[in-house]
């Protein structure tokens, strides 16, 4: 007997809360592994793009809210652009990231960065990382 995870089946308070932030039906990826094949960062991530696709349809939320890839994800679209199924990976990214983000948990501390890291990064560089690390 085969099980097909399906929003039938998976009723999930974070499934319904991706699919809102990022427009994204996460039932709709197969786990070809694509996405993670041509991710530029996936050795630094904890949890590679298809897993995370794959947590989300189990509604795994722990597991993504806490994990390290979605603070690692760059937002290159790289994932986005290759996706057979026409997932826009980033954007399911980046749905997890302001869930964490709304609750005011981020993974930057302005009070923690270097007085000689502000003198030499650029100012644009700054401004970025706080818009997507900073809760
Ligand atoms: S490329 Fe698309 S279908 Fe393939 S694993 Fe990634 S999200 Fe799923
Ligand atoms: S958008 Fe994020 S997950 Fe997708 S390929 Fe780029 S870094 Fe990897």
């Amino acid at each position: 007997m085969s099980y097909e995870i399906s929003r039938n089946i998976v009723k999930n308070e974070l499934v319904d809360k991706i699919e809102e932030l990022s427009g994204q039906n996460v039932f709709d990826c197969y786990q070809c592994g694509t996405c993670s094949a041509g991710c530029p960062v996936v050795e630094y991530m904890d949890i590679m793009p298809n897993q995370v696709m794959r947590l989300a349809q189990f509604g795994a939320t722990e597991d993504l809210i806490n994990s390290k890839t979605i603070w690692i994800c760059s937002a290159c679209l790289q994932c986005s652009t290759r996706c057979p199924k026409g997932i826009e990976v980033a954007k399911v990214m980046e749905a997890l990231r302001s869930i964490n983000l709304r609750k005011r948990v981020g993974t930057l501390d302005p009070n923690k960065i270097e007085t000689e890291d502000l003198q030499d990064l650029p100012p644009i560089a700054l401004v970025g990382a706080f818009r997507k690390l900073t809760g």
